[in-house]
């Protein structure tokens, strides 16, 4: 999607050679006009797969999920991070180690939000080394649901994710690939 590799290009910050940061549209102010066509994209991409649900987790992958639920005109649902006393007991659970905190965390969805009949789109901003991705893959799986994809907003085709993802047969299209990350520069594949 060349609109944004020239967003990422005018706008992302080179952290370091591994770590992007693009706080100014995707993960901390959200360009919502930018993320409805980030969320046509996607939904242009998967439109055969007859998609009934979309699926992420808080809080960076809700903006471009939501956007790609509103076009396709399903529901979208959320992993939480955090156990609310709001949350329901019946959940699925899976542990996700994190890109950016070096630990790891639970992820949690309510079974009632996860149906067998279910054709889920995985959405999340980042593509890295896949940990969260797969974890949301392990959920739908345990519901009995069928997973019709996976969509990074960004993936960094230096780390190991996409190639994990596709190795497993699962369909998973980023809209932006970077190859490799120097100095201030992004260079896409
Ligand atoms: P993975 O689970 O694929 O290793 O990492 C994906 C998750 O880590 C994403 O949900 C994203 O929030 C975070 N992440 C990974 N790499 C980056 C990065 O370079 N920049 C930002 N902002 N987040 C990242």
């Amino acid at each position: 999607m060349e609109t944004l590799r020239e967003k990422i290009r005018q706008e992302g910050e080179v952290v370091s050679s591994s770590i992007l940061k693009v706080d100014s549209f995707l993960n901390h102010q959200i360009d919502a006009g930018f993320m409805m066509e980030i969320g046509k994209e996607f939904a242009r991409r998967f439109q055969d797969e007859k998609i009934t649900k979309v699926m992420t987790i808080e809080a960076s992958g809700i903006a471009p999920a939501l956007s790609t639920a509103a076009v396709l005109g399903v529901p979208m649902v959320f992993a939480k991070k955090t156990t609310a006393a709001t949350m329901d007991t019946d959940v699925y659970v899976e542990q996700v180690e994190s890109f950016t905190r070096g630990t790891t965390y639970d992820i949690k969805v309510a079974k009632k939000f996860l149906n067998q009949g279910d054709r889920v789109l995985i959405i999340d901003d980042f593509l890295a080394y896949g940990h969260a991705a797969l974890g949301l893959a392990k959920i739908v799986r345990k519901s009995g649901a069928q997973l019709a994809g996976i969509g990074a907003v960004i993936e960094k085709g230096f780390q190991s994710g996409g190639k994990l993802l596709r190795d497993r047969g699962i369909r998973t299209e980023s809209l932006a690939i970077v190859e490799r990350m120097e100095e201030k520069e992004v260079i896409f594949k």
